[in-house]
């Protein structure tokens, strides 16, 4: 049996494993996903320990993602974003699906990756979301409520900028996608951006998924966006990391079933 896992503090409440169970049974494979919380001071000999078991894969999530960078080799999109999501314990390598998990999403709902994106957030998602745009070929505005951390970001991603919230409408005026990457709206009827900015020629992703259906995507509807809810970025970066450590095509329909059940 291979035995793959997530690593995080808490991770009870985690989507993951029946996503990727269901994966194991659509394909026949014997297979199991676990979920580990290790204290932070035991987290190198956590992942030594299940390398040395013969676990797979394992996914990170908070507090997480950033220290395991000194424990695996991160690969470039990784090092860049600076912190992993998804390790692959036969190799030691670190790297980090969230990105690729935003770009699966817009682009499994029609929306063609050129064009401006308008980032908001600059901590771990949006991070992640504004290099993976980037290497889409997308030109990034990033906005952050602390402006210097939306600066900080934007001279890392190539053809980036950095802004504060107050500019969002004047950003969003001739945008195509803006991304939700703030953890505004999580658990609470409340948006980032202004009910005015939104228009009909915008996709909209909230990177968001409780609840599935947030204020900005209502919102976003309502002004006749196209609208991705986050639920389709968790699927894409689960999917990302199946393929990583099994090499098979994710069984994407029976994951997202697995996943939708929950939301
Ligand atoms: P994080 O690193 O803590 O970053 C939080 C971000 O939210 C920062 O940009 C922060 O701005 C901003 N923020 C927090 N409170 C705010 C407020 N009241 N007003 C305006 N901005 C505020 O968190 P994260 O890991 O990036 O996660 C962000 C969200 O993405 C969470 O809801 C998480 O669940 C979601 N997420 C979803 C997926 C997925 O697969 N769908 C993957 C990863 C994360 P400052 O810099 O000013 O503090």
């Amino acid at each position: 049996m291979h035995v793959f896992g997530l690593v995080g503090n808490p991770v009870g409440h985690s989507l993951s494993p029946p996503m990727h169970e269901r994966a194991y049974d659509a394909l026949g494979m014997d297979a199991r996903y676990v979920t580990f919380e290790p204290d932070p001071a035991s987290l190198e000999r956590a992942i030594t320990g299940a390398r040395a078991l013969g676990i797979v894969g394992l996914n990170v999530t908070i507090p997480f993602k950033r220290d395991v960078l000194s424990i695996v080799e991160p690969d470039p999109l990784a090092a860049r974003i600076g912190a992993v999501n998804t390790i692959d314990l036969s190799t030691n390598t670190g790297y980090n699906t969230d990105a690729v998990g935003a770009v699966r999403a817009l682009r499994s709902h029609g929306v063609g990756l050129s064009g401006t994106a308008v980032v908001v957030g600059a901590g771990g998602a949006g991070r992640a979301i504004a290099f993976g745009l980037a290497d889409a070929g997308m030109t990034v505005r990033i906005a952050n409520r602390t402006v210097e951390r939306a600066h900080e970001l934007a001279a890392e991603v190539p053809d980036a900028s950095g802004h504060g919230l107050n500019s969002l409408a004047e950003l969003l005026a001739d945008a195509d996608v803006l991304v939700n990457a703030t953890s505004v709206g999580m658990d609470e009827d409340t948006s980032p951006v202004p009910v005015a900015a939104l228009h009909s020629d915008l996709a909209v992703l909230d990177a968001v998924y409780t609840p599935i259906e947030t204020r900005l995507l209502r919102a976003a509807n309502e002004a006749g966006a196209t609208t991705v809810d986050g639920g389709w970025m968790l699927l894409y970066q689960g999917a990302a990391a199946f393929e990583q450590w099994t090499d098979h095509d994710a069984p994407i329909d029976a994951m997202n079933d697995a996943l939708r059940a929950q939301l």
